[in-house]
């Protein structure tokens, strides 16, 4: 059995090896954790009033509806309900919050990933004490100090705070949908190609340094997951927690380097233009953890696309020239809006110029490739399907629902570099000159085949 690291235990440990900056976050994870929970964290706030934020979903436990209980617990307090089961996680919504919320108050958010997003960023902006209740194992992101914020179209991840305590209670997350919580388990399925990923910029001396310690402990819990995934079926209370426990490690990693390196990768820019698309197209988009673990297992056919090309003989590193990129980026993008390839571009261009000003630096990763690619820990797709297989988790774009096919799928890994100034497997694949619409064309249909 693997063992699940407790995020606690994680930051002490982090604290031990002279980290400094980490947060002051006090994590409450278990069954029937929440009255004490509030009880504490409405004892230390004092004046001024608690405030609830909701995403107003039907979150209940065997005691009832927890939004009752708690503006019953914190003295029937105001209840500020921003959506009717759903909310998007847009500039308009963040304003409403903000101002419905006042300022400093203690903030108490129920809710799923978005609506937490939200409530990071409200308690920013009000200066208010911030209580995070998660509603379900859906994402890593609940705990760090990143939201992901529609921005003119664009789904961007901007620095919003950490919560200043998150509860996680298995009373709760076990009456979540399952497909939420199995969610999460995908969305963790991630975290080696993310790695893989971050560990490729770093080398490049692109974006944050690589830093082991912070991810070594959730990477070594990714055999848990088949394990973790049963519990979601079963709505296990203690397998719950301990993937309650696994995501907020994971986020705890993205909020101690300063940036979503650790836990996202290509896969994660593949599912945001997924969503992106479907938004425009005004269907619902799939839980993202669903999204991610589909777009992986094309990320990690990606990497073996890159390892044939280095080894079938000599590369050249070509980096795109700047009017061939930005038509790329227009046509890429041209359903999304005029002012959303506005947005891609400016994120490209930037990296595209650096990559322009690098090309030593990745002409010397590829003659060292051996050596760098023997220093991941990355699976095989053939690995990584039998942990998708064996969690149950989805495999290929039908899977994740109406509105999602091959076509899409196809459009969102071939443009998937284009979104933004972070360097993935795909644009080293790019500047080898391995990227084109049949490759990405091939690597999803290779992936639809097993
Ligand atoms: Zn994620």
């Amino acid at each position: 059995m693997t063992a699940v690291p407790d995020p606690n235990a994680l930051l002490t440990e982090l604290r031990s090896r002279g980290y400094a900056n980490l947060p002051d976050i006090d994590i409450r994870v278990g069954t029937s954790v929440l009255d004490g929970a509030v009880a504490d964290a409405s004892s230390r706030q004092g004046p001024p009033a608690p405030v609830i934020v909701s995403d107003g979903g039907p979150y209940r436990t065997p005691a009832g509806s927890v939004v009752d209980r708690l503006s019953e617990q914190l003295g029937g307090c105001r209840v500020i309900q921003l959506g009717e089961g759903t909310v998007r996680a847009d500039e308009d919504t963040v304003e409403r919050a903000v101002a419905e919320v006042g300022s400093s108050q203690l903030l108490v958010s129920v809710g799923a990933g978005t609506l937490t997003d939200i409530a990071k960023i409200t308690a920013q902006h009000t200066g208010s004490r911030h209580v995070a209740v998660q509603t379900a194992c859906s994402i890593n992101g609940f705990i760090a100090d990143r939201s992901v914020l529609v921005i003119a179209g664009a789904k961007r991840t901007v620095v919003s705070r950490w919560p200043d305590m998150l509860v996680a209670d298995s009373d709760i997350l076990g009456s979540a949908p399952q497909r939420l919580n199995l969610a999460g388990v995908g969305d963790l399925s991630t975290v080696p190609n993310a790695v893989a990923e971050w560990q490729l910029a770093a080398r490049l001396g692109h974006g944050p340094g690589y830093d082991a310690a912070v991810v070594e402990q959730v990477l070594a819990a990714m055999p848990a997951l088949p394990s973790l995934a049963r519990a979601t079926r079963d709505a296990e209370p203690d397998g719950l927690a301990d993937l309650a426990r696994l995501l907020a490690g994971s986020g705890l990693s993205m909020g101690i380097v300063g940036s979503t390196a650790p836990a996202s990768g290509s896969e994660h820019a593949v599912s945001h233009l997924l969503e992106m698309a479907l938004a425009q197209r005004l269907g619902p988009a799939a839980p993202h953890g669903m999204q991610v673990t589909v777009a992986t297992r094309l990320a990690l056919r990606v990497w073996q696309l890159v390892d044939r090309a280095i080894r079938s003989g000599p590369v050249q590193i070509r980096v795109p020239d700047e009017a061939a990129s930005r038509d790329a980026v227009a046509l890429a993008f041209a359903e999304l809006g005029a002012k959303t390839v506005e947005e891609c571009w400016t994120a490209y261009s930037a990296k595209r110029n650096w990559l322009q000003e690098h090309r030593t630096d990745v002409e010397a990763l590829v003659s060292d490739w051996d050596e760098f690619i023997r220093s991941l820990s990355l699976p095989t797709p053939e690995q990584f399907d039998d942990v998708s297989h064996a969690s149950g988790l989805p495999t290929r774009a039908e899977d994740l629902g109406s509105g999602y096919d091959d076509r899409l799928l196809t459009w969102a890994l071939r443009n998937c570099h284009l979104l933004r100034e972070r360097i993935s497997i795909v644009d080293l694949a790019d500047v080898l000159g391995v990227w084109s619409d049949d490759t990405a064309r091939s690597i999803v249909a290779d992936s639809e085949n097993r």
